[in-house]
């Protein structure tokens, strides 16, 4: 058996991947401004619980796979908690656990009554049927009856996952309670009462946040030059949203690779040819670039829409962007972080930039307890007052302390936890 590392062995041990330890170290370098008991910053270091499951999947051909799943919860402090299920080859506790953390900082930051939490599946969804993902969704939604609850942990789409997946985890949860509980899940479709607006509320977030920037530097984002890294639910509708906006979409990309006009793309034309094809590949109404030369365009606003771990210390000199904007957890790491503040360009940090998902789906969530049903603009509307005010928080702060957009956002988040910590105090 191998050893354990005992100078290791503190509760990070459990946690410890890349990822955990860059959402950790965000957490660290904010901790000097944010002014918090030794006891809050202790207690708000690692997740609160985790729940590992082991699914199995009878396949189409008869044979049995079985897949690891996981959910965890970071923190119940401010109420139950929320967060995304992914379906990825690349999921582990480790990278949930940073996900929940990120979670609870948005919520707090924009003031919802949650905590943060983040789930998955490790597995390839293109290599299964869809009949396979029901299975496997239903079943790992047996598996967290009793991890998850409109009161306790409220699931959403994340990578890979999407209104289906939530209709099958309703369906299911309801089945397994014997009544409908629509309240379970955010994100769902429309007939099931998910709410108007979430599909496109994070790219719009996104958009919203960029928009503001650009005003508090003195320039409007139309006419203005926007990269687009990632072309799914918050890539795509970011990118449609600029475009709506008369803002210059010079390139996008996907998996499959980068796309670049200077003159501005055809955003409608890519969209109706990724939902035509599946993806972006084999478009060719313009110059092919790889991922990597996307990232080192020159722009105005460079939105990371893909995936974390994307400006990293080997290419963040190489970014030509004024300002970059998060609308993926975790695109830039540590290293790239100070490489980009070093050089003057902001990062509109996630857990700002792309809280228009969770920011709808606590509206859903709402609607769904109350039996309401809001409109299209009454949405867009309190969305928009919402993202505005963290907005204003996190510069702000940073004005205020001299620091980065996103230690701001993390000062100001951690703030909004530690006070109902102090508060609660530890039981018993
Ligand atoms: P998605 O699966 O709908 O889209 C992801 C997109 O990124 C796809 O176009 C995919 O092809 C592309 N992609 C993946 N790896 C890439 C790479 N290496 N280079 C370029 N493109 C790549 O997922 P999504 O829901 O849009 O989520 C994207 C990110 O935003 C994730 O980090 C997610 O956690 C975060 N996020 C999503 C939401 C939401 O409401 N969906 C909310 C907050 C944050």
């Amino acid at each position: 058996m191998a050893e354990v590392d005992a100078s290791r062995a503190g509760p990070v041990f459990e946690w410890d991947t890349p990822l955990f330890r860059m959402a950790h170290t965000q957490f660290e370098q904010a901790l000097p401004y944010a002014g918090v008991s030794d006891m809050v910053a202790e207690r708000l270091s690692y997740p609160e619980r985790a729940v590992i499951v082991s699914v199995p999947l009878r396949r189409d051909d008869g044979s049995i796979e079985i897949f690891p799943g996981y959910r965890v919860q970071h923190s119940t402090v401010l109420g139950p908690t929320k967060g995304g299920l992914r379906y990825d080859p690349e999921v582990s506790l480790g990278e949930c656990a940073a996900l929940a953390t990120w979670m609870t900082w948005k919520c707090a930051l924009l003031q919802l009554p949650y905590g943060g939490a983040k789930g998955g599946i490790r597995c390839d969804v293109k290599t299964l049927s869809l009949r396979e993902v029901e299975k496997l969704t239903r079943r790992f939604t047996s598996e967290l009856v009793r991890e998850i609850g409109p009161q306790s942990d409220i699931p959403a789409p994340d990578m890979a996952t999407n209104e289906q997946t939530m209709a099958w985890i309703m369906d299911t949860y309801s089945m397994l309670k014997g009544y409908a509980v629509p309240e379970i899940v955010t994100g769902k479709p429309i007939s099931l009462g998910g709410s108007l607006f979430r599909r496109e509320a994070t790219g719009s977030g996104v958009v919203m946040v960029a928009e503001q920037a650009g005003r508090r530097q003195g320039f409007e984002l139309a006419e203005k030059t926007c990269v687009v890294q990632g072309f799914g639910n918050v890539g795509g509708v970011a990118a449609s949203e600029l475009h709506d906006r008369g803002a210059r979409v010079i390139a996008v990309s996907d998996v499959s690779g980068g796309f670049h006009a200077e003159r501005g793309l055809d955003i409608p034309g890519l969209h109706a040819y990724s939902a035509e094809h599946g993806s972006l590949a084999g478009y060719d109404r313009c110059e092919r670039i790889t991922n990597d030369e996307l990232l080192e365009l020159e722009c105005d606003f460079l939105v990371l829409a893909a995936r974390e771990d994307q400006l990293t210390g080997a290419n963040a000199d190489r970014v030509h962007a004024a300002m970059v904007v998060e609308g993926a957890n975790g695109p830039t790491t540590i290293e790239a972080d100070e490489i980009l503040a070093a050089r003057g360009i902001p990062v509109i940090p996630d857990i700002l930039a792309n809280a228009g998902g969770v920011t709808v789906s606590y509206f859903e969530w709402v609607q769904d307890l109350g039996r309401l049903f809001w409109d299209r603009d009454e949405i867009r509307r309190k969305l928009a007052d919402k993202m505005g005010t963290a907005f204003d928080r996190v510069y702000s702060v940073a004005a205020e302390k001299e620091i980065t957009l996103r230690q701001a956002a993390m000062v100001a988040a951690i703030r909004e936890v530690a006070g109902a910590l102090e508060a609660r105090g530890i039981y018993p």
